[in-house]
């Protein structure tokens, strides 16, 4: 008999997001403009126990569900109990507040021991069961920490699950396709990314739920070891709205006016594409490498650049040249020259800044390897090429960790991708990715040689990696940067640390984080941005061999089946036309899709391949080896048509270089319009058979 802890979090609801819902000053979101509302995947996690409790058939496993957040979170527990929890707790205090992921899912790991210890009295049969991701924090870090504390195996985005011989197979997203596994340990836990059979609040239920106890939890009661901002890793240090995208997000009327738009920019493509690449930012130099000792204009904020460029012209016009030598007399003469710009503790903090020329990490760039069925994922590769510039900037070497089995043929490729040093981590043990046998083989190297930043491709499995280990050795971690960049803090004594920028609250708004209180800075990068630098086979570099300790016990998952895609396309074609569910079936995908990539064929003179959502593949659509997105396929044509598709993140990833982006959506509110070039309002079945005539006449 299994129980089920479902964790559960109130968020601002950033679907109903608003131009006045952001401080136009700082960014920030105003809370009180939003309503609060249940995570929607969380909500799903909840049904999803909810299901495995059903299919079990022990009727009576508990469900708990469990959130941490202020007083009013407490709506959320209601949430539970009306659809199925039968018991809650809140865990709420203001030492809690401020947390990042670490120091959120840490306390959530020991309110997990209390709840198992008192409420199901050391019963020690139970998942935990949580949405893969929260909308306002999306990193999806935390329930794979919180199994890193708690020894658990963690099975990450799962969209189905069955019991069969007494345990469940759980069916979960991978890159490239799909997977079955089942836990060896029996527990686990579980994030659910899709599971759309909603619950629903009986009348009944809905009493029962109000008057229902909500246990309350404070950090006293549960006497965790990272809490709040001061058990934080990571700290946000500047937050502002997102750079208005490069693509045109043009309405067009009629599809002879598409026609035509079409056919121009495949004639007058200009070879750029509009989103998703890092905005170039200039090159950092160590302080003592500078061809002026007071330059400091490569401080982490534009403030503390315009507090140095005040501070040194002052010194300038006093004739300091010489920090050592500022003396009570000097000081007196630069505060009053300032004119209240900033005080004494400030003065003195920047003038020891001054001094600085160490960084404040030491060590290598590293970039965790990822790979499959014997090639290096081309993530990998474009982390290199950014790890690259990190450390020419750093004046350290690049260092690529790769585990795995039989992997060695991988080292001449990352060499000439711009890596110095490969770690290699080989073992039988390691042939398929299993999180916690990864997380052990790749904390161990890196808690033996310490490098100051680790990279991880934020694909799958570098997201659920990449926080087992930073979690594991005790460092910050920042999820999904679109920028990387080194900068000082010289008044706070930091030189040289890494600027990790990240969208946060679906892209709505952009945050700069750095890390604190680690030995190495720790991020995930997400795939397109950033550039892989074209390969030079004449580079040269070292193999270093790291045995690690592996026995079967490290083992947390048994895969039961895996399915990837198999076949033959294209993507190097200069035109893709992908369909989504939007296209309805799979004879509509056919006919449709047919009809306008002969029209397009034709017209333009070259092959447009077919492309598909990973929603239209799995509706049966058309083979997985056609998905483009995250887990299937990244691509970079002139012209890209997605069909009836809504516009996700984890879609919109895998487009994020081609040239021009044209959408066809009956909704129109569909998110892909805010993310392509040119859109018509229409249906397909209507829409496609009318383009393809026009583009016969245009
Ligand atoms: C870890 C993870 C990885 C993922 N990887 C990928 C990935 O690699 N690639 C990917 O695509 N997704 C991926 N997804 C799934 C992604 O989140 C979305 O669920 C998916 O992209 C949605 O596909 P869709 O747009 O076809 O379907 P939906 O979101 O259901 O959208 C269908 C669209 O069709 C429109 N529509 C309906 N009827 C019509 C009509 N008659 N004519 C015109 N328009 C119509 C609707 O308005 C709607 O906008 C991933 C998810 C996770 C959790």
């Amino acid at each position: 008999m299994s129980n089920y802890i479902v964790l559960v979090k109130q968020v601002p609801d950033v679907t109903q997001i608003t131009d006045n819902a952001f401080d136009s000053e700082t960014g920030t979101l105003i809370r009180t403009r939003l309503a609060s509302v249940i995570n929607e995947l969380d909500a799903q996690a909840l049904a999803f126990a909810h299901y495995m409790k059903k299919i079990s058939g022990a009727q009576n496993g508990k469900i708990i569900a469990l959130t941490m957040g202020p007083p009013m979170a407490e709506e959320v527990l209601r949430y539970a109990l009306s659809r199925c929890a039968d018991t809650v707790v809140l865990l709420t205090d203001k030492a809690l507040g401020g947390a990042d992921t670490v120091a959120t899912a840490n306390p959530l790991a020991f309110a997990i021991r209390k709840i198992i210890k008192d409420i199901l009295k050391s019963g020690n049969d139970y998942y935990v069961v949580t949405g893969m991701q929260s909308v306002d924090g999306d990193t999806a870090q935390v329930p794979p920490q919180i199994a890193d504390e708690l020894d658990l195996p963690c099975i990450a985005y799962v969209t189905g699950a069955e019991f069969k011989d007494s345990r469940f197979e759980f069916t979960r997203i991978i890159s490239g396709g799909s997977q079955v596994v089942t836990p060896k340990k029996m527990l686990a836990v579980i994030t659910v990314a899709k599971y759309e059979y909603p619950l629903f609040a009986t009348f009944a239920g809905a009493r029962w739920a109000n008057k229902t106890e909500v246990i309350q939890w404070g950090s006293a009661d549960i006497n965790a070891a990272h809490i709040g901002v001061k058990g934080s890793k990571t700290a946000v240090i500047r937050v502002f709205p997102p750079g208005k995208s490069t693509r045109k997000c043009r309405q067009i009327s009629d599809t002879k006016s598409l026609a035509r738009v079409l056919v121009d920019s495949f004639t007058s493509g200009n070879g750029e594409s509009g989103l998703g690449t890092e905005t170039q930012t200039y090159r950092y130099i160590l302080p003592d490498k500078r061809a002026d000792k007071f330059d400091r204009s490569f401080e982490g904020t534009k403030k503390e650049q315009q507090d140095y460029e005040i501070l040194t012209n002052v010194l300038a016009e006093l004739g300091i040249t010489d920090i050592s030598r500022v003396d009570d007399a000097d000081r007196k003469k630069i505060l009053s020259a300032v004119g209240g710009r900033f005080h004494k503790k400030t003065l003195e903090d920047m003038l020891n800044g001054f001094k600085l020329n160490e960084p404040a990490f030491k060590g290598e760039v590293w970039v965790v390897a990822e790979h499959s069925d014997g090639a290096v994922h081309p993530a990998t590769f474009e982390l290199i090429g950014k790890a690259r510039e990190l450390a020419d900037s750093l004046q350290t070497k690049v260092g690529a960790a790769v585990a795995g089995y039989e992997i060695e043929p991988f080292a001449k490729e990352l060499i000439a991708a711009g890596a110095d040093n490969i770690y290699i981590i080989e073992d039988k043990l390691l042939s398929v990715f299993d999180p916690a046998a990864h997380r052990k083989a790749i904390a161990d190297c890196v808690s033996t040689y310490w490098p100051q930043i680790v990279l991880y491709a934020a694909t799958p499995q570098g997201r659920m990696l990449a926080p087992m280990v930073s979690y594991r050795v005790g460092c910050g971690l920042t999820a999904d940067c679109t920028g990387l960049d080194i900068r000082d803090n010289s008044r706070n004594g930091l030189i040289g640390i890494l600027l990790q920028t990240r969208p946060a609250l679906g892209g709505n708004v952009m945050a700069t984080i750095r890390t604190k209180n680690s030995k190495s800075q720790m991020a995930t990068a997400r795939p397109g941005v950033m550039k892989r630098l074209p390969p030079d086979s004449s580079r040269t570099g070292n193999i270093i061999r790291h045995k690690v300790q592996l026995s079967d016990d490290d083992i947390s998952l048994e895969i039961l089946k895996t399915e990837l895609g198999t076949g033959e396309v294209n993507f190097g074609a200069d035109v893709v036309v992908s369909g989504g569910k939007g296209m309805q079936s799979r004879d509509n995908y056919e006919r449709l899709m047919g009809m306008l990539c002969d029209g397009l064929s034709k017209k333009l003179d070259t092959q447009a391949e077919r492309g598909a959502s990973r929603a239209a593949v799995e509706q049966g659509f058309i083979e997985r080896v056609h998905q483009v997105g995250q887990t299937g396929t990244s691509i970079g044509p002139k012209i890209y048509i997605a069909l009836g598709i809504s516009g996700a993140i984890q879609h919109m990833i895998g487009v994020a270089n081609t040239e021009t982006i044209i959408a066809i959506n009956s909704d129109p509110n569909a998110p892909i319009f805010k993310q392509c070039d040119y859109y018509i309002v229409g249906t397909v079945e209507d829409t496609i058979p009318q383009l393809v005539k026009a583009l016969e006449i245009v």
